[in-house]
């Protein structure tokens, strides 16, 4: 995709808005864009500059990010609302063509990776509740009083606050920061010369020394294999490029396929609830691990009409009016509102598949069921709030022992898990 209208190809040390920003390191990549570790010459802090594809409607969407992301920073003058803050932006002219670009706070691993490094068992509850916590501030605060609707919340776009924070003084911590552009490499081929071998490898050092051994930059889980232990677990919503207002909506078919609510697939509308069914299936992936509905399509009927019999079989049956309401309801329910190809549901509560297969202990299970089925209500305005939600007793319940030593047991062997992951992230 490093063609015109494609991705700007960047290297170590480049320049970008006339100087401020030097290009570090790569940190991620999306459909649209780039995501780059830079330093910014101006403030000395380190910054990610997200860089559009440069195609005109990559560059609209982009755009589009820009206005949202003002409007979120300009009403939280105080950065506290668990959101990502825009710092600048500007446009850049490359090879491709024009790229917008944004400059973003600089923040660490997403709970994807991070579910990752816990090998998929699930992090202890009073981690998920602090992490929960989080997302929901960030959600009252788009929902509430911006009227902005995420529309692709999940693990990949919610980032963790490094505890050290690099940006306060990169200096003082013993940081050098790239500012010059590596020589070219003269001879025109593609081997790297050695002197951008070696300011590459200082800045994933620099990288590694600034996150620490703590909650950051792929080291989301320290040596002894105690995830986030003894951290404060903070962490924004980050990846505004499809949010909207529940006033302003743009597309029909929105949300990541694990997360998306049903009243998508129903086409029956939607609004703020479809962010707070995806906060729930994000709160049970993080807290055992595995997606809570990963549909596939079978023979006979497709990834639609499996996604729907999940979620009855988890949740119980869809109320007949909600089923058979939406644009798309007759391609999938009959007139009573039974399925039309999944005849033979196989119910399993989410308190019982806690306990059976994630090894909850009852309580737990309980409590833990009795916060996250109000989310997953099929009638949408149902659902709590964020707001209400922040309210719940679960998030301001201490655990019960039992609980984390289960979890500490099931850690042990993660020592082991990390290595082989480092010898395959390595290479
Ligand atoms: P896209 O819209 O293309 O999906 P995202 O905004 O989700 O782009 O960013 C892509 C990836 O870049 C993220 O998954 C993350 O790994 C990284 N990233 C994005 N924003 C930041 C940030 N503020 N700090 C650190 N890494 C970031
Ligand atoms: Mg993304």
């Amino acid at each position: 995709s490093y063609r015109k209208g494609g991705y700007h190809a960047v290297r170590v040390g480049d320049p970008f808005n006339s100087g401020r920003y030097i290009a570090q390191r790569k940190l991620g990549w999306g459909e649209f864009s780039t995501v780059w570790l830079a330093y910014d010459t101006q403030s000395s802090k380190y910054v990610a500059l997200k860089i559009q594809k440069s195609a005109a409607q990559f560059a609209q969407a982009a755009l589009h990010e820009i206005e949202v992301l003002s409007i979120i920073t300009n009403g939280d003058p105080s950065n506290s609302n668990c959101v990502v803050q825009l710092i600048d932006h500007f446009k850049h002219a490359g090879p491709n063509g024009q790229h917008h670009c944004m400059v973003l706070e600089f923040l660490g691993d997403s709970l994807l990776r991070l579910i990752r490094y816990n090998r998929y068992k699930g992090l202890k509850l009073s981690k998920v509740k602090e992490i929960c916590k989080c997302i929901l501030t960030g959600l009252d605060y788009l929902h509430r009083e911006l009227g902005i609707i995420h529309t692709d919340l999940k693990p990949e776009n919610i980032l963790l606050v490094s505890t050290i924070d690099p940006a306060k003084d990169p200096i003082r911590s013993g940081l050098k920061p790239i500012i010059e552009r590596p020589e070219c490499n003269l001879n025109g081929g593609s081997t790297m010369s050695i002197i951008e071998k070696k300011l590459k490898r200082r800045a994933r050092n620099a990288v590694a020394k600034i996150s620490g051994s703590k909650a950051s930059m792929g080291v989301a889980v320290t040596k002894s294999g105690r995830c986030l232990d003894g951290i404060d677990v903070r962490c924004k919503v980050v990846d505004f490029g499809n949010a909207c207002w529940a006033d302003k909506r743009f597309a029909e078919e929105i949300q990541t396929r694990q997360y998306r609510a049903p009243e998508v697939i129903l086409r029956s509308g939607y609004s703020f609830t479809v962010d707070m069914w995806s906060f729930a299936c994000t709160a049970f992936e993080l807290a055992t691990g595995d997606m809570m509905f990963a549909p596939k399509e079978g023979q006979g009927f497709g990834e639609d009409e499996d996604h729907l019999a999940l979620m009855m079989e988890l949740l119980g049956k869809m109320p007949r009016k909600i089923a058979i309401g939406g644009a798309r309801s007759k391609d999938f329910f009959d007139r009573h509102g039974d399925l039309k190809r999944i005849r033979r549901l196989k119910f399993w509560p989410l308190d019982r598949m806690l306990v059976d297969r994630y090894s909850f202990s009852e309580t737990d299970a309980k409590e833990f069921a009795e916060f996250l089925c109000p989310l997953l209500d099929f009638t949408p305005a149902k659902r709590p709030t964020a707001e209400q939600c922040l309210q719940h007793s679960w998030l301001n319940m201490r655990d019960s022992i039992h609980k984390e030593s289960t979890n500490d047991a099931n850690m042990e062997s993660l020592d082991a898990g990390m290595n082989k992951l480092q010898l395959k992230v390595g290479k």
